[in-house]
């Protein structure tokens, strides 16, 4: 069943209820006032009755004080007519309780009579034949005697009141349901709308699509549900389109290691075959053997490569104080005068932490790759900067550049902007890869700045907390 249903059908029990104790208890509560009312005009009735006796036995005609039973029936039967327009039911007994006079419908049994002493007066409701009397009994002490006078009243009315008062209330509280129920239904839909609105985000999420939010319309607890619940979607989307790039990385980088892989062996394979199928002459021999050789080199370096990119993602380097002297004297005894493009080393004194190798093949793989972007005799820059921050390192050269698209792409494993030169010149596009898993250990990242024809400037900056500048 659903949520608001339940609210509505709680709602309505929970008021059926309320209004059901409620009406009991109110009509019940005048029924209590009326009958109140009833049995004081009773009991006042009996009093002005005994006084009336009282008065009517003194003025009787009596032998030596003595009051005959036909006196008091006399005075019963005066007394009954005195009502202005109604009968009185009255019932006058002697001292043994045997009836003296009755009025002609007073039905009502005498046990009130064993209640009632000399000072106390007793009533009592009762129900004859249908309808309801409110019966008081008192004893009338006149003359030499002591007479029992009971009376009746009629509280029928009272009683048809109270039932015509739950009738009536009754088909009120029925009223009252019908409608507040009709307001029930929209106030219990309306209450939780917030859950439907989540409730079809998540279904909308169940069925992939992440980037769905739920619909925030209250301020109050659902309201921050809402909000919770938006903020860990967008948690959840983050985190799946990470793991998605990642498993595209992956896919990507196992087709391209793959297809690495069969280039160069296809062709060690194909010039092995001729090698033991035919016999070659001698310059033909060396350069089949030749190639085998180059690429099996090729391949080894590319596995020295994979193996150095694995081992850096799982490596946790030990910083250790190091002097960028000893940095760029490295690169200036590699590149310094042989090769074919001039090196031009310019930077300032300090210090680093870091590690010194892993920083070494970084700068190793930028100047080279500058070289190989480079015409021979154009310059390579390698510069080193003390700033704020940290470090700053970078290499640049007026080589072939590359073109903006391809930036991003150039770190990725196995990217080549143009794969025969690469290739050619004995890459496999890990370099980058290395170098911004290295630079990542340092809490570092590589800069690229390039144009096309103008030539590129690889950066990063060991930063602040790693450098101790001199
Ligand atoms: P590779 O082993 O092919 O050098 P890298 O990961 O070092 O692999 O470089 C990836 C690609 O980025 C290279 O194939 C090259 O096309 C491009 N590249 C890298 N450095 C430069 C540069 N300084 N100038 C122009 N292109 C560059």
């Amino acid at each position: 069943m659903k949520l608001s249903m339940k609210i509505w059908l709680c709602s309505i029990a929970v008021m059926a209820v309320a209004f059901g104790i409620g009406g009991y208890f109110f009509v019940n509560d005048v029924f209590e006032a009326s009958m109140e009312r009833e049995t004081k005009q009773a009991m006042d009735e009996s009093s002005i009755l005994r006084f009336a006796f009282e008065t009517a036995a003194l003025n009787a005609p009596s032998k030596y004080g003595i009051l005959s039973d036909s006196a008091v029936e006399k005075i019963g039967y005066n007394l009954e007519k005195s009502g202005q327009d109604t009968l009185r039911h009255l019932r006058l007994s002697d001292e043994e309780r045997q009836v003296l006079y009755a009025s002609g419908d007073f039905g009502a049994d005498g046990d009130l009579l064993l209640d009632v002493g000399e000072e106390s007066r007793a009533y009592r409701v009762i129900a004859l034949e249908g309808r309801y009397y409110v019966q008081t009994g008192t004893m009338v002490p006149t003359l030499d005697r002591r007479l029992y006078l009971e009376t009746l009243r009629d509280v029928t009315e009272v009683y048809e009141e109270r039932t015509r008062g739950f009738a009536v209330y009754r088909t009120l509280m029925l009223l009252i349901l019908v409608i507040s129920s009709v307001f029930l239904f929209f106030i219990s839909s309306w209450l939780t709308r917030p859950i439907r609105f989540l409730t079809q985000a998540a279904k909308k999420m169940t069925d992939g699509d992440y980037s769905c939010r739920a619909r925030q319309v209250s301020r109050d607890e659902m309201g921050q549900l809402t909000r919770d619940f938006n903020r860990m979607a967008g948690v959840l989307e983050e985190t799946i389109h990470n793991l998605e790039e990642e498993v595209r990385a992956r896919e990507d980088f196992i087709a391209a290691f793959s297809h690495e892989l069969k280039t160069p062996l296809t062709a060690v394979i194909g010039y092995a075959d001729l090698l033991r199928s035919r016999k070659l002459d001698e310059e033909k021999h060396f350069l089949s053997a030749n190639y085998i050789y180059t690429e099996g080199k090729r391949l080894e370096a590319m596995s020295l490569r994979l193996l150095d990119i694995i081992v850096t993602k799982r490596y946790a380097i030990e910083p250790q104080e190091t002097d960028v002297e000893d940095l760029f004297s490295y690169l200036r005894d590699m590149y310094g005068e042989h090769g074919e493009n001039p090196f031009v080393f310019r930077y300032e004194p300090g210090h680093i932490r870091g590690e010194a190798n892993l920083l070494k093949s970084v700068l190793l793989n930028l100047a080279d790759n500058a070289c190989k972007a480079s015409s021979p005799g154009d310059p390579v820059e390698v510069l080193g900067e003390c700033r704020e921050e940290g470090y700053w390192f970078a290499v640049r050269d007026q080589g072939v550049g590359i073109a903006p698209e391809e930036l991003k792409k150039i770190t990725e494993a196995f990217y080549m902007v143009d794969k025969s030169r690469s290739r050619s010149r004995n890459g496999a596009g890990l370099g980058l890869a290395l170098c911004v898993e290295v630079l990542k250990l340092h809490e570092s990242r590589l800069e690229i700045e390039s144009r096309p024809g103008e030539g590129s400037c690889f950066s990063f900056l060991i930063p602040f907390e790693e450098v101790k500048a001199e």
